[in-house]
């Protein structure tokens, strides 16, 4: 009942951090970035073949207990891939959550498809699987083994859960009505790198999922992305069309399909070896600041601190103040006064489904998301605020 004591939050909040600025998520280049990138510009080899391509999948394939990672040039790239890959095709529809980052609607779009957006649930801030199946089961019919939208007559063809923050959604769960209604599972472990779910990492659990790289991520390339799949042959289409669809021939260019130039060059896949040799830093560092927010903060009225389910083991990406339903009158002015503090904090994404291009796309009722979007702030989680 109680509402948000603010000066007690911000003088919580300065204790668990360093003095000055918090940004919200830094990167950390400490390690051999350098060395690796000095590398690839005195042997040449900066573009989009080379050496670090090939150890920086082998790596991400290895951490990840994926058979195989074909990098990418952003996230965004590789979840257009992986749609694509799974045969997602014009006027389909493809279920997403709608709270997520922009990226994963507009991945549909790129296929000519139509995103439908999806309810989110508090126990993972990901699509909520309860709701999901009672939906599908009253507007979805079964021909032939596909899924129809009963009442807009299209093709729904995959579901996209989404890891929010890093926290892993209940994917197993979303197996079973991915299973049920016979659609392809495409994971968004965009934000999920580290994550794992009853032991096995996020990305393992659909046909294909999407990694991304982006400078705000809990490993970053500048610029990058990735696709990890357990199929064999996935892997090997993934690698043609984002190169080019280049038929290898020692000097001619024949290519059998409209590819895409989504490499990543050489120089960024440097960049993301040397962050794979720091990621268990990298995750024991943002576990105990989460621990310390989730304890310290526990003794703040009207709020709560997101933390991970039992079965699941986050890399707490972004850390997560959920208010109490009756504060989400205080949302703004706590942003406003955290900002202000140079604490670095943000709310979630704004729901997909209100955003002009994407207002009349065919949605479920989305209370929970509505709800969880007034309630969220996103609070300093960069890998340096552990070690204080
Ligand atoms: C970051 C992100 C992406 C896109 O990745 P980019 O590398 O920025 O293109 C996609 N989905 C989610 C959920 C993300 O957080």
């Amino acid at each position: 009942m109680s509402k948000v004591n603010i000066p007690q939050l911000v003088s919580i909040l300065k204790d668990i951090l360093p003095i000055g600025f918090n940004a919200l998520h830094e990167p950390n280049l400490k390690g051999n970035e350098l060395k690796y990138v000095t590398d690839c510009i005195e042997s040449g080899w900066v573009s989009s073949v080379g050496s670090y391509v090939d150890l920086f999948e082998e790596k991400l394939a290895e951490f990840t207990g994926m058979k195989k990672a074909i990098v990418v040039v952003n996230g965004t790239a590789a979840l257009h891939m992986c749609l694509k890959l799974v045969g997602v095709i014009e006027n389909d529809e493809v279920l997403i959550p709608t709270l997520t980052f922009v990226a994963t609607a507009n991945a549909v779009t790129y296929c000519g498809a139509i995103p439908h957006f999806v309810d989110s649930e508090e126990e993972s801030l990901g699509i909520d699987p309860i709701k999901l199946d009672a939906y599908l089961e009253e507007i979805t019919i079964i021909r032939k083994n596909e899924c129809f939208n009963k009442l807009t007559g299209r093709r729904i063809k995959a579901l996209v859960p989404m890891h929010t923050f890093g926290h892993p959604v209940n994917i197993e769960l979303l197996v079973k009505i991915a299973e049920k209604y016979h659609l392809e599972l495409v994971e968004d472990a965009a934000e999920s790198l580290g994550s794992y779910y009853k032991g096995i990492h996020t990305g393992n659990f659909g046909k294909i999922a999407a990694l991304s790289f982006n400078g705000n991520k809990i490993v970053t390339t500048g610029g990058g992305g990735a696709i990890l799949t357990n199929d064999l042959e996935i892997a090997k289409m993934a690698k043609h069309i984002t190169t080019t669809a280049k038929i290898p021939h020692k000097w001619d260019f024949i290519h059998d399909c409209i590819g895409y130039n989504y490499r990543l060059p050489n120089i960024n896949a440097a960049i993301g070896v040397a962050q794979l040799e720091n990621i268990d830093y990298f995750l024991t560092s943002k576990r105990k600041l989460a621990n310390q927010y989730i304890d310290r903060l526990s003794n703040v009225q009207g709020l709560s601190v997101y933390k991970e389910q039992e079965f699941s083991e986050s890399n707490y990406w972004l850390n997560t103040i959920l208010l109490d339903i009756n504060n989400i009158y205080q949302r703004d002015e706590i942003l406003t006064e955290l900002n202000n503090q140079g604490i670095m904090s943000r709310p979630v994404w704004k729901s997909l489904h209100t955003l002009e291009m994407y207002k009349d796309c065919p949605r479920m009722s989305l209370e929970g998301a509505e709800l969880l979007e007034k309630r969220i702030i996103n609070i300093p989680s960069s890998v340096l605020l552990g070690e204080k």
